[in-house]
């Protein structure tokens, strides 16, 4: 395996300019005042984030294909003056001023769909609901190598590290995010998202071996993940204390630090693909701490299908000890229902 340094150093660098963004677009929003069905802040931010993280990986990496979850086509309509410019201003807070054209086609260095030997996949903003709702949400950037998880980055600007580091998702007070990565076969770490001088902390999963006392999460949002089988999961397994509901892909940066035992995303909708930027950041996280990530049938991802996880189904994240157990219980209750 290469040393990835220089990746490392790239893409943590663009996942915190990024988180930056991010974190500018969703400070100047009320979600109180948000019309139902108006995403325009999160359409602003989701661009703005995969113009910087693209447009970063096409200077340092060119050749290097990247799967992203948006294209600039919509913001090309003469329509989306109002949102191209607003993007562009955004993007403009962080680099020399860039004209509209080059912002697009950073934008569009994201385009690839197939996979290859090295690529990287790219979630702009993970968890769009939790963004409007001023709640979690997740920049999340993977680099694969020959169909394994290379690296992982998590910016998850309202995650805050402290409470992490001592085992918990949510804090007190509001904090200045996390910075979650780790390499499979070299470590996890944490850094405070906005202080590029601090040291990183090596994160590790629990190493709870005892499955009634699993912490599990699981989506906020019931459209993406059963909440009633999860339920029913827990209770098979003589688990007492009810999911953590986390947005975005935070809930394997909580499973990598130790502040959960297991994540389960448990199919809601049948038919329903998962996609790759939804967990390959989070999977190389986990995998890097110790965990372990597979889909409800005991299947490791299989990155070999570009944009979508094609032959798995649902995710099932744990610290690894916990894992067969957690299969079974799944297994068990799906089976019945
Ligand atoms: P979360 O924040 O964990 O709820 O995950 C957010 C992600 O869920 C989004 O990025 C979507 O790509 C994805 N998603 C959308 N619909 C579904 C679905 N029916 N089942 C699972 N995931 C979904
Ligand atoms: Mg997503």
């Amino acid at each position: 395996m290469p040393s990835l340094e220089h990746e490392l150093a790239i893409a943590l660098a663009a996942v915190r300019e990024a988180g930056r963004l991010c974190q500018a677009v969703q400070a100047g929003l009320d979600p109180g005042a948000l019309t139902k069905g108006d995403r325009s802040p999160v359409t602003i931010a989701d661009f703005g984030s995969q113009a910087l993280i693209c447009g970063s990986l096409a200077e340092a990496f060119p050749e290097d294909p990247v799967i992203a979850e948006e294209d600039a086509a919509a913001l090309r309509r003469p329509d989306a003056a109002p949102t191209r410019d607003r993007v562009v201003a955004e993007v403009a807070r962080l680099r020399p001023a860039p004209d509209p054209e080059t912002v697009l086609g950073w934008i569009d260095h994201g385009n690839a769909s197939a996979a290859s030997p090295r690529f990287w996949a790219l979630d702009p903003i993970d968890g769009t609901k939790g963004f409007l709702r001023g709640d979690q949400y997740a920049v999340a950037l993977a680099l694969i190598l020959d169909g394994r998880f290379a690296l992982g980055v998590l910016g998850c600007p309202n995650l805050d590290p402290g409470a992490l580091a001592d085992g918990k998702i949510r804090s007190a007070a509001a904090a200045g995010g996390s910075l979650v990565y780790g390499i499979p076969g070299q470590g996890a770490w944490l850094l405070p998202l906005a202080d590029p001088t601090a040291r990183p902390s090596a994160l590790r999963v629990s190493r709870q071996s005892d499955i009634r006392l699993a912490r599990c999460c699981e989506s906020v949002e019931a459209a993406h993940t059963a909440h009633g089988t999860s339920a029913k999961v827990s209770a098979a397994l003589g688990i007492r204390v009810p999911a953590t509901r986390v947005d975005s892909q935070a809930k394997y940066a909580a499973v990598a630090a130790g502040a959960a035992e297991a994540y389960l995303r448990l199919p809601s909708k049948p038919g329903y693909v998962e996609k790759i930027w939804d967990h390959a950041a989070g999977t190389a996280v986990v995998c890097a701490a110790g965990g372990q990530v597979t889909d409800i049938a005991g299947r490791p991802l299989d990155l070999g299908h570009g944009r979508l996880l094609a032959s798995n189904r649902g995710v099932v994240v744990t610290n690894g000890r916990l894992h067969a157990a957690m299969l079974g219980a799944i297994d068990q209750v799906l089976g019945a229902e």
